[in-house]
């Protein structure tokens, strides 16, 4: 059985940990983790992965910059941006750099899911 592999970038362990849980749950295969934007696009490189979650607010490079960077090198990546309240200028910038989704916090796993399957197929 072939599983989407998935890469999370979030510099909050407990947002990763809450992401893991319900994407292993949903049958997805966390390849990696990455805890600043700079860390999402070196790991992204190495891993190649089907997806990636990315936060927007992170140490040394944030989401947006780390979708921006991911995109020139590889174009083909699948980028689904993390988002909270009151972050709507950074989602047009995240649209403009080539984000392939949004999903907003708190997470609801059947979301999860129908917005994971959408960009994978
Ligand atoms: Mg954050």
């Amino acid at each position: 059985m072939i599983m989407t592999t998935v890469l999370i970038v979030d510099d909050s362990r407990t947002s990763r940990k809450i992401l893991r849980g319900i994407l292993e749950s949903e049958g997805y295969e966390i390849v990696g983790e990455a805890t600043n934007g700079l860390e999402g696009y070196e790991k992204y490189g190495e891993l190649k992965p089907d997806v990636v979650t990315m936060d927007i607010t992170m140490p040394v490079l944030d989401g947006i910059e780390s979708l921006k960077k991911i995109k020139t090198d590889y174009p083909e990546a699948k980028v689904i941006m993390i988002t909270a309240a009151g972050q709507k200028t950074k989602m047009v910038e995240a649209i403009r750099s080539g984000a392939s989704e949004f999903i907003a916090k708190p997470f609801e796993p059947e979301h999860l899911k129908t917005i994971i399957d959408k960009v994978t197929k």
